[in-house]
């Protein structure tokens, strides 16, 4: 079916570019992109109108790290470290999701939230639970949230008895999840939480069943000072924190690995060299003060940079407010670096919150790919003193849009949101 979105298309095809096509119109064949155009051409002119008038159609939002059994402590342990708050609120709240009936309100409510605020991409943990690990697959793919979810594996420093896994169970369960997802739009990854609560043994299976069944793995890495402290005492044979996962297979291309806030020059080689993935979370790593990312400098040297939520150390889930968090973080980084370091731009922010995570799925905003868009009213905006640029109008909606604004989601080439 050829279907045709009319409005003002913005959408940024490297980093620091915009590409603005005002008045434009974007031709989907089957809900994969045909063309962009400034006038429509005659020989598509028979197909399906979605006229959005004076509105924006931007490219949606790819979340790449955030924890889904997180979502009801939003908002919590604000002021512990990040150990004691693992210890404290984490492993609890996620012990709560053995209760599958409670899983489905909690991830129904979440899938909801993401979708609406134009997360269309995410790669997700889940809890230990297969049961409620396929849940929040099937109420993302009901919502119309595409991407990876990982059933969590644990076997060491959890809640003995309370949140952790034998590592004998934590394999079988690893193999009855990956067995049980029959998703079309959502898929495996393979989740050990942290190189300190997983075993050798389990870690070593973790890398021997992601090579066997080709799936990708994601992880955490270099977020806080005693978590490094601690990955180095429990393995004294490496130098460094990656070469934890390195040794068991872990450490490949489209490995994606969250914070990387204290990685060293030699550690982010490693990430370059291997085609590793940051996810960059900007309000978590404020939020329980684990440190300010030196993301230009990882740009800079030619790393793969995507941002995530990283709810709940990361208080919300709308990716253009983890996007403005981004800049305003990397003006931090600035000052702290006298200066030196340029922070990033708004379109760098939004580059790296839409195309650097769509790419890892394989696809974007240029023809051939299956369209995720959001359609954004800002009508609603105080009523400015002259008529505004598109560029300013994006800008603007970027740091000013609520849920409300979002008047359409497209995902995978379907509306799943509005008209
Ligand atoms: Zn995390």
């Amino acid at each position: 079916m050829k279907e045709i979105l009319k409005g003002h298309i913005v959408h940024a095809p490297a980093l620091g570019q915009l590409e603005i096509i005002e008045d434009g119109y974007l031709v989907l064949e089957d809900g994969v992109i045909a063309g962009i155009y400034s006038q429509l051409p005659g020989e598509h002119a028979d197909g399906k109108m979605h006229d959005y008038g004076d509105r924006l159609i931007l490219q949606s939002f790819a979340d790449m790290h955030l924890h889904a059994p997180q979502y009801p402590m939003l908002g919590m342990g604000m002021d512990l470290p990040l150990l004691d708050w693992l210890d404290t609120y984490t492993f609890p709240v996620e012990a709560r999701f053995a209760d599958t009936e409670y899983a489905r309100r909690v991830y129904r409510r979440l899938a909801n939230e993401l979708i609406t605020n134009g997360t269309t991409r995410v790669c997700m943990f889940s809890s230990l639970h297969t049961d409620a690990t396929w849940v929040l697959m099937e109420e993302l793919e009901k919502a119309g949230v595409t991407g990876f979810v990982g059933k969590v594996n644990m076997d060491r420093n959890g809640k003995e008895g309370v949140y952790q896994e034998t590592t004998e169970e934590s394999v079988s369960e690893t193999l009855r999840w990956l067995e049980g997802c029959h998703f079309d739009h959502v898929k495996p990854i393979i989740t050990p939480r942290f190189t300190p609560t997983c075993s050798d043994e389990l870690m070593a299976q973790l890398g021997k069943i992601a090579a066997e069944k080709g799936l990708y793995v994601q992880s955490h890495l270099s977020e806080n000072r005693a978590e490094m402290a601690w990955v180095l005492e429990l393995h004294p044979d490496c130098k460094q924190y990656w070469e934890s996962y390195h040794k068991f297979g872990q450490w490949k291309d489209h490995t994606v690995m969250a914070h990387c806030v204290h990685s060293d020059a030699s550690e982010r080689r490693a990430m370059r060299e291997h085609n590793v993935v940051v996810a960059h979370c900007a309000d978590s790593n404020i939020n329980i003060s684990s440190g300010v990312c030196p993301v230009r400098q990882m740009l800079d040297e030619g790393i793969w940079v995507t941002l995530g939520s990283d709810i709940a150390g990361g208080q919300q889930l709308p990716m253009y407010r983890v996007i403005t968090t981004t800049i305003r973080s990397s003006k931090v980084r600035q000052m702290m670096d006298d200066w030196k370091t340029p922070f990033l731009t708004v379109p760098e922010g939004y580059y790296l919150g839409t195309t650097a995570g769509h790419k890892y799925f394989g696809g974007g905003f240029a023809v051939g790919d299956a369209l995720h868009a959001v359609v954004v009213d800002d009508g609603n905006f105080t009523e400015s003193t002259r008529p505004l640029s598109i560029n300013e109008r994006f800008e603007r909606a970027l740091y000013m849009m609520e849920q409300r604004n979002i008047i359409s989601v497209w995902s995978a080439g379907r509306c799943v949101v509005g008209r």
